[in-house]
């Protein structure tokens, strides 16, 4: 028998759960791409895109996934040859710093493992001992979607700023727009990128490159900057055909539109960052209990290095992929993989899964998951700690 008609939970860190109200915004005709009330959608959009960043810098939009706009912005400020740091606390920092050297440049990478924030004296130490100053940018993720780490970015403005050195910081908050503080400006963040399918609750196909003027002096100079890459059009947005370098993504700036109206207009960014703190505590409560007794557990074990947006959980071979199967057939959700644990292929693999609790989620959404992982456990025979779901609901009670 199965549980698991009825409406479908897609509880995996991204794509998230898309609104209704998102899809309904995209259910219309296709307008005119070449001006007129799309060009002034744009408009609103960019500038609710700097609330949700917080900066009041430049904020742009590209036709492209997360990966598009980890190109976007290293192709703006950087030469072939020109060194990078990466400090990498995942799989996501991994893969940036990937693209920066397909690209041509120099990697220095910092690799923290897949289950520790960024150790800022070992950053500070390479920052102090690049007496040139060879490094043009330190790259950074907010939150490493596949260790659902979450790294203090103004902590290591303040070391940057410590040493003196001049390079940018470049921060990724694909996962974390939207969902946590993150405060470009007031934390010393020269570039930022974004995509649509987390946090901002619309279909994968937009990405988004905030940067300041300092990071625009480094795109005068810089020999990697491309026609379709280049931000200097998608800082003119009355120049409505050059702002996305061709057709316009029509319907994803209708659901865009809609999202930030819930997001900005609505709920509020601050609401919502509150909500995703509570939402997140109350899932590790339940795991705290489940783990008691039982082979569960959170990956990062300080909860103040713990994303809101994502949890990643370790619970042994085959044990990981069994729940995610159970859930699934049994229950209608969706849990996501475990990346960048173990590699594919190998046993170990199956003990890992993730909960995205990002964007369009609410406290039924989010017991619900805790009520059928839990349900699966036991069908499972998976041993685990009882009285998960209270501590998660008092938690919930406490809001
Ligand atoms: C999802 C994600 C990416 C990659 O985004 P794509 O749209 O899949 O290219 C990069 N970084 C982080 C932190 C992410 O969560």
């Amino acid at each position: 028998m199965t549980l698991s008609h009825g409406r479908p939970y897609l509880a995996i860190p991204g794509p998230s759960v898309v609104p209704d109200r998102v899809l309904q915004a995209m259910h219309q005709p296709a307008p005119n791409i070449y001006g007129g009330a799309l060009a002034d959608t744009v408009r609103s959009i960019i500038t609710d895109l700097k609330t949700v960043v917080r900066t009041q810098h430049q904020a742009t939009i590209y036709i492209a996934n997360g990966h598009g706009v980890w190109e976007a912005a290293l192709a703006n400020v950087l030469s072939r040859g020109d060194k990078v740091l990466v400090l990498a606390t995942g799989l996501f920092g991994l893969g940036w710093a990937n693209m920066a050297e397909r690209l041509g440049a120099e990697v220095e990478i910092l690799d923290y493992g897949n289950r520790s924030d960024i150790d800022l004296a070992q950053a500070e130490a390479v920052l102090r001992a690049d007496t040139e100053g060879r490094i043009k940018a330190v790259m950074a993720v907010h939150v490493d979607t596949s260790t659902s780490v979450r790294n203090d970015i103004p902590a290591l403005r303040a070391v940057m700023d410590r040493t003196g050195h001049d390079a940018l910081l470049m921060v990724d908050c694909i996962a974390s727009l939207g969902v946590e503080r993150f405060e470009m400006d007031a934390w010393g963040v020269d570039v930022a990128v974004a995509a649509s399918q987390k946090g901002i609750m619309v279909p994968p196909g937009l990405g988004f490159v905030f940067f300041n003027d300092k990071a625009d002096a480094a795109r005068e100079k810089v020999d990697l900057v491309s026609y379709y890459w280049d931000w200097r059009p998608r800082a003119q947005p009355e120049d409505f055909y050059q702002y996305f370098a061709g057709t316009a993504p029509t319907h994803h700036i209708f659901a865009l539109r809609e999202a930030l109206d819930m997001l900005v207009h609505e709920e509020g960014v601050e609401a919502a960052w509150a909500r995703h703190a509570k939402l997140a505590q109350a899932v590790w409560a339940a795991f705290d209990i489940w783990g008691a007794r039982g082979p569960a557990e959170l990956n990062i074990a300080d909860a103040d290095k713990r994303s809101h947006a994502v949890t990643a959980v370790r619970i042994g071979a085959p044990e990981g992929t069994a729940l995610r199967d159970w859930v699934s057939e049994k229950a209608g959700v969706t849990l996501g993989i475990g990346i960048g644990m173990a590699p594919p292929g190998d046993p170990a693999w199956h003990g890992f899964f993730r909960i995205g609790h990002m964007g369009h989620v609410n406290a039924h959404m989010l017991l619900g998951v805790l009520g059928v992982i839990e349900a699966g456990m036991d069908a499972l025979g998976i041993e685990h700690g009882d009285g998960a779901l209270s501590a998660a609901a008092r938690v919930v009670a406490s809001a």
